[in-house]
């Protein structure tokens, strides 16, 4: 098999720090599974919709043979945390989208393909596409799934994965047989138990999950989300196999400045052009302005300095019920004079039931 060898070889010349490959046939038990976490309301939010083309890869491309998996490193070492209000992005959203960074990898394997094999055909994938990219990723022998659901790979599990199901026929590797032993660190470590067993995630209380879903943010969880913006790490930072692992290589994975710790203030303040500039091209920019300026609000609200006032005030007089909504919640939790007054004035003019019920629960405390 020398073109595996050869594309293995490419693949690292090109900055591709894991790769492996399996076959095209279904996923019968990664099935099962899902099935079961859906009727159980555990089912990821932006997981593949449709299971049928999840678990079977040749109904995304007819022929299949094969498909290649690849993991990228983005851990970038450890960064000083720079002085003001600021919220916390995860590691994944601090440099540039890794849709681009790993899908730019993956075209030129592509083009390595259609060089060797002419006619080939291919299909990439980077984690929002119809294919399970972890799943993908284990059969394919980058790693073994950790009690955190995250894949650990010999580099940890800061990896961004992707792959290519491809017609043209490889060779397989095959899974590692390795589990976390007795180590529950994530399990004890997460803030809000949504590890509820080994390996299983509540969608409804991670707030890796929590901080992308549009709407309100849970009542009983906005304390633990701290200054998350995007993303949760800490399941990832107890994890013992991400210590002493090599920094990404991957230039693109880097902030350029500060900005993988934005300041409050300022993103409160953003209209939607200045939103686009400054994460049009993160992966924390995906969801839009509003989801990340309410996450915003939470982060005021939980550091509950008085100087912020100002800015919770003007956010209660935002176009967008979510906004006043949580404006009134971070204000109830600074709970002094001026922030009760505030309240007071919004709730005599507020039309917004919701967004009533949140200046109401503000007033009396329950936030
Ligand atoms: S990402 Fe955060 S909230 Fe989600 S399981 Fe991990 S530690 Fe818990
Ligand atoms: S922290 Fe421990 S239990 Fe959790 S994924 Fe890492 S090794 Fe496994």
């Amino acid at each position: 098999m020398i073109l595996v060898e050869e594309l293995f070889c490419y693949a690292r010349e090109i900055g591709v720090d894991l790769i492996g490959v399996t076959g095209a046939e279904p996923f019968p038990a990664t099935r099962r599974l899902l099935e079961d976490r859906r009727r159980r309301g555990l089912y990821a939010p932006f997981a593949p919709a449709d299971l049928d083309r999840a678990c079977n890869p040749a109904l995304n491309l007819p022929g299949a043979k094969s498909i290649i998996a690849v993991g990228l490193v983005y851990y970038q070492g450890k960064f000083p945390p720079p002085g003001g209000y600021r919220g916390y992005l995860a590691r994944i959203a601090w440099g540039q989208d890794y849709h681009r960074v790993v899908g730019a990898k993956l075209e030129l394997l592509q083009d390595f393909l259609r060089r060797e094999v002419p006619g080939s055909r291919h299909m990439a994938f980077v984690d929002t596409g119809p294919l399970l990219d972890k799943e993908v990723a284990r059969r394919a022998g980058l790693g073994w799934f950790g009690k955190n659901t995250l894949l650990v790979t010999r580099f940890g599990s800061w990896v961004s994965l992707g792959g290519i199901l491809t017609t043209v026929n490889l060779s397989p590797n095959s899974p590692k047989q390795k589990d976390c032993g007795n180590c529950d660190l994530c399990l004890r470590a997460c803030p809000t138990g949504a590890l509820v067993a080994p390996g299983v995630l509540d969608p409804e209380r991670c707030l890796s999950c929590l901080t992308q879903r549009k709407g309100y943010f849970p009542l009983d969880l906005r304390q633990a989300l701290g200054s998350r913006l995007y993303g949760c790490d800490t399941c990832q930072e107890v994890c013992p196999h991400n210590r002493d692992i090599p920094v990404t290589a991957e230039p693109g994975f880097f902030p350029g400045g500060q900005e993988h710790r934005p300041q409050l203030v300022q993103l409160l303040g953003m209209n939607n052009r200045e939103f686009k500039t400054a994460f049009g091209t993160s992966a924390a920019g995906w969801r839009g302005r509003t989801v990340l300026q309410r996450n915003a609000l939470v982060a005021v609200g939980n550091l509950g300095d008085p100087d912020l006032l100002p800015v919770l005030e003007n956010c209660l007089r935002d176009p967008r019920p979510v906004i006043r909504g949580h404006a009134a919640w971070a204000l109830g939790r600074l709970g002094n004079r001026r922030a009760r007054g505030a309240l007071e004035r919004a709730l005599s003019g507020e039309g917004e039931p919701r967004v009533q019920r949140e200046i109401r629960l503000a007033l009396a405390g329950a936030v």
